[in-house]
Order: structure tokens, then sequence, then C-alpha cells
């Protein structure tokens, strides 16, 4: 058969395979085909494991077998799981987070090649990697953003069929949008964390980072739902979210925050938003202009609460149980050049900043006032959604950056999460969906954001707008 199967959805994969037209080796092979191919230029993967994992057993399940491409921070078992991090080299986990285990049961394979990553999730770019940059299939010399830029980069340069992310502050939705995929972060406690190996525990989520919005509603019903192991993941009922998918939006109540056009967005993403707004309009949904009065507080906001428990979960790593060790004549050495040498200069940074957050004298002030503050986010939405089924921003301010262009300046990068960390302060689902291009041919993202476990009025919505468009079939030339 001389398809190429690479270029591939998922959906249209499992329709090819159920019609016969092609075999699962085939599709296996076609993708360790253009790994091989385009790798070496994008390098989305970090190749810790061998390139492809055995086919799963349960391949006659409703993924037919068909690879997911998994972040560095999700735990496999067997598989190095290191965070793309010094510190956990080597690490390899004796079991299977929960979204593994549901794909596996759902008949998926897992590539045995994990997707980069910044370490630990702490970045904007994907630059903050321990195995270096990937690159971003539209521009090589760009980023992919991050924190989840391999998973993002491999989708759109058909080196993976789908993939996970995670994101705390944007980490799924902005590589989404740099590299012109899908990408969405479910409702807090809509997926289970456990095997995720945490940076924030009241922020994460894994989602999914795909080619259109048809393959998130799949991936994303698959791995929804409640788990025993996460305390904080809630039971309740996940709708089959391919239902979601009848592209008439007649009537949906779309609000636009003023306070999101600020100073620094560029041109071209304003005009990109205010083309996809007038299509939703003329699909028959209204749009008003609304006020989130405290989204200028998000930045900072998350900046506390994210490094305070990011330092919290990170003291785990003391050469003791996983990953690193540096040998020393005592104890406390040891955990000095272990943490000294095995985190990389965001992780320290991060570290310090929470642990001083979170210090004696320093807590009430800092930690304290920015729970309030969270929760004054938290309402804005709520008070919102009394009204408006849909909220739509941008995803970013800026289309993907150059490599280099922000790593001295952590501030100007933070900056860049602006538009998606609001969603992970409030717990509520956002997508980000292909909107546009920039002149220098840099695709932009329009996000999505709706109501908790409200996933299905999301997918409505990125679904007639994908489908009335065309910008999820265009590909990048590497
Ligand atoms: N870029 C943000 C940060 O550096 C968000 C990261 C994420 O979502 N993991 O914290």
């Amino acid at each position: 058969m001389n398809l190429n199967t690479s270029t591939l959805t998922a959906h249209e994969l499992i329709e090819k395979l159920d019609g016969r037209e092609i075999t699962l080796e085939e599709v296996l092979s076609g993708l360790r085909e253009r790994i091989n191919k385009i790798d070496p230029q994008v390098k989305a993967y970090v190749r810790r494991n061998e390139p492809q994992a055995a086919v799963n057993p349960a391949a006659a399940g409703p993924l037919k077998g068909i690879p997911v491409t998994v972040k560095d921070n999700i735990c496999t078992e067997g598989l190095n799981t290191e965070c793309c991090s010094h510190i956990l080299e080597g690490f390899r986990p004796p079991y299977d987070a929960t979204v593994i285990r549901k794909l596996k049961s759902a008949g998926a394979t897992i590539l045995g090649l994990k997707a980069n990553m910044d370490e630990f999730a702490f970045g904007s770019s994907t630059e903050n990697s321990y195995f270096g940059p990937t690159h971003n299939p539209w521009r090589l010399d760009c980023v992919p953003g991050g924190s989840s830029g391999g998973s993002a980069a491999a989708v759109a340069a058909d080196e993976a069929v789908f993939a996970l992310g995670s994101d705390t502050g944007g980490s799924i939705r902005q590589p989404a949008a740099f590299c012109g995929v899908v990408g969405m972060k479910p409702t807090y406690g809509r997926v289970s964390r456990y095997g995720l190996i945490a940076f924030a525990s009241s922020l994460d989520q894994i989602g999914p980072i795909t080619k259109d919005v048809e393959d998130c509603s799949l991936l994303l019903g698959v791995i929804s739902g409640h788990d025993p192991l996460d305390s904080t993941s809630v039971d309740a009922p996940v709708p089959d979210y391919g239902k979601s998918l009848d592209r008439d939006i007649k009537g949906l109540k779309i609000a636009i925050p003023k306070e999101y056009f600020v100073e620094g967005m560029e041109a071209q993403v304003k005009e990109a938003l205010e083309e996809a707004v007038s299509e939703l309009k003329k699909l028959g949904a209204t749009v008003k202009e609304i006020s989130l009065p405290h989204t200028k507080y998000a930045v900072p906001v998350y900046y506390i609460v994210a490094t305070a428990e990011a330092s919290s979960n990170l003291a785990r790593f003391d050469g003791v149980q996983y990953g690193l060790r540096i040998k020393s004549e005592n104890l406390i050495e040891m955990y000095k050049k272990t943490r000294g040498e095995g985190f990389g200069q965001e992780a320290k940074r991060r570290v310090i900043l929470g642990t001083f957050a979170l210090s004696h004298g320093y807590y009430e002030a800092y930690y304290l006032n920015a729970l309030k503050v969270r929760t004054l986010i938290k309402r804005d939405f709520d008070g919102a959604f009394k009204e408006f089924d849909c909220i739509v921003t941008p995803t970013s301010p800026s289309a993907a950056f150059k490599i280099g262009e922000k790593v001295e300046d952590p501030l100007k990068m933070y900056l860049s999460d602006i538009y998606t960390i609001s969603a992970n302060l409030a717990g509520i689902p956002a997508i980000s969906v292909p909107c546009g291009f920039t002149g220098d041919n840099l695709p932009v993202g329009l996000q999505i954001l709706a109501r908790p476990f409200d996933e299905g009025t999301l997918l409505k919505a990125a679904f007639a707008y994908e489908q009335a468009t065309v910008w999820h079939k265009m590909k990048p030339k590497v």
C-alpha cells in the first residue's frame, strides 16, 4: 500500500484499519521512517529507549494498536521517564500512570521514545531540557513552545499520530498554538494525575495534543474518568465526547475579555483573533465583550503558587530514591551535590523562589495572599459563565519566538503564558485550535475556555470553527 500513513489522524487510521485498507505494521513502520527522517532536525524525542515499544496485545481495542507519544514526565512502566532532567537520569518507573494504563486497555501502543520537554515542565519553550531544545517544525530556528514542546512538534511534523502533554500554566495549549495543532487542558480533576511526576499539584493536568479536534475528543474520552489512586480526580460521568462534534453552534454565547488585549500582543495575533471571532459569528454564535478584572494578577499569582508547590514536590529528589546520586562523604553533602548537579538553572530558580514564598515570615505576605487572589480570579470566571457558554482569547500574545531569544530574560518568558495560566488557577477546561498564520508563516492559536467539566462545549465550538476553516490542514515543510 502506497499511502503515507504518517500524515493521517488517529480517527482516519482507525477507519482505514477497520476497512482493512492498511495494516498496523504499515502504520508503525511508516511512523518509524518518518521519525528517523525528520527527528534529527526537529528533536521532538529524547532517545533514551528503544524507538518502538512492543505492539499492544490488546490492539483489538478501539484504538487498534495506534501509537501514542508520551511526554517524559508521565510514568511508563519499564521505560525511562526522566522529566528531561539530569537528576532523574536512568529512572524507569515500576508502574504505569493511570492515563497509560487506560490507553493500553483501549488498545493503544505506547511509543518507546518519550517526548522532549522543559525540565520538570518548567518553561515555555522546551529550551530548559537537559537534552537540548526541540525545534519548531514550521521554522527550525524557532522554539516549539513549552513545556510540552516535544509532543506538539512531533504531532505537527507527523512524527506522532497523537500525543499526551501536561499543562500547569499553559504547557499543552501554548506549544499547540506555536506548532499549529490542537491542545486541550481538561478541567482539574477530569483526568487522573496518578503517575504524572508533579510540578504544581493544584494546577497540573494531563491532556491531548492532536492533529484535529476529533482526535482530541477521542483521546480525552479514553484518558478521562475517576481514579481512586488520585484523590483530586472527580467522580463524575464521562460523556461520549464524539457526540459533541455536531458543528451546530447557533445561539452559543461567547464572551471576549477586554483585559486580554494587552500591550505586547502582536498585531497579527490580534487580526487572527478578530477573524476567528467573525467566523464564529457567521456560524451563529453571539459574541460580547466582558471584563475579567483580576486577569492582571494571574501571572504573579501563578508564579507564587506554582513555585511554592514545585519547591515542595521537588524535595523528593535527593539522590536516595530516584535517578542520579553523587557519592559524598556524608548524607548532607550527598544531598547538596546531587541536587546541585542534578537540577538545571530554571529548576533551581523555582526551588529558591518557592521556598522563599513559603518561608516563615513571608508565607502570609506571598503565598496566602496569592491564594486569596486565585479565588478572585476563579470568581471572575464563575460570574462570566453565568451568562456565557465560552470565552475566547488568543492562546499566546505572540507566535513562536527564536531559539535563544528569551532564555536570558525569565520575566519575558513568563509573560508568554499570560493568556493560559488563568484557566489553571480557576481549574476550568481550555482548548487551543489553529486560527491562522503570521507573515513569517508561523501558526497562531485560538483559545476557548468553558465551565468546569464542560469539555463537550469546548469540543463543539472548536470543531465547528475548525471545520469551517482550513488552518488544521496546513502542514509544515520539514
Ligand atoms: N510556562 C509555564 C511555566 O513555566 C507553564 C508550564 C506548564 O504548564 N507546565 O511554569
